[in-house]
């Protein structure tokens, strides 16, 4: 849903079923919206910074815009779900013996796979016309203003603007 527009699609691994040579059966993948295309937006750009500057660093393919969710559990678990325009990567990752941090990386697998896929580099996603991409403090933040050192690029739905940093001076 965080690629496609916050719709979701049920999956179904038949295709379709032939009978003499004929289309028998083909699933009926209703979609549904879960969520705004502003939302899932929004949610698509927050997973990005995981990826350029978070626990997901690993999964970086240079001219893709990946994105995703690491996850690890206290029993050996290790998990990174990466998307990139038109494929979604979930990878699980278990061991009971302990294991470096590089060889249990999921992200670090997930790219693999984005880099053997061949996915189409010019594949990009568009922002929706509700949403508006901001420059915002990372001390307050607020929207930043000229005196801000520490800034980031924010996005907002229409109607939801923070108010103008005051803080730093
Ligand atoms: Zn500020």
């Amino acid at each position: 849903v965080f690629i496609n527009e916050g719709k979701d699609t049920p999956l179904c691994a038949v295709k379709e079923i032939e009978k003499s040579g004929e289309t028998y059966w083909t699933p009926q993948q209703k979609e549904s919206e879960v969520f705004s295309e502003d939302t899932a937006y929004i949610m698509n750009r927050m997973l990005r910074e995981v990826v350029t500057d978070g626990t997901g660093i690993s999964a970086q393919v240079t001219g893709l815009d990946v994105c995703g969710k690491t996850g690890t559990s206290e029993y050996g678990d290790h998990w990174f779900v990466g998307m990139i325009p038109g494929n979604v990567c979930a990878v699980w990752y278990k061991s009971d013996k302990d294991m470096d941090a590089e060889t249990a990386d999921a992200a670090r697998i997930c790219k693999g796979v984005f880099e053997k896929i061949g996915a189409d580099a010019s594949e990009q996603y568009s922002i929706p016309t509700g949403v508006k991409e901001e420059v915002y403090c990372k001390k307050s933040g607020l929207l930043a203003g000229e005196q801000c050192q520490e800034t980031g690029i924010g996005y907002y739905k229409e109607g939801t603007f923070s108010k103008l940093c005051e803080e730093c001076r």
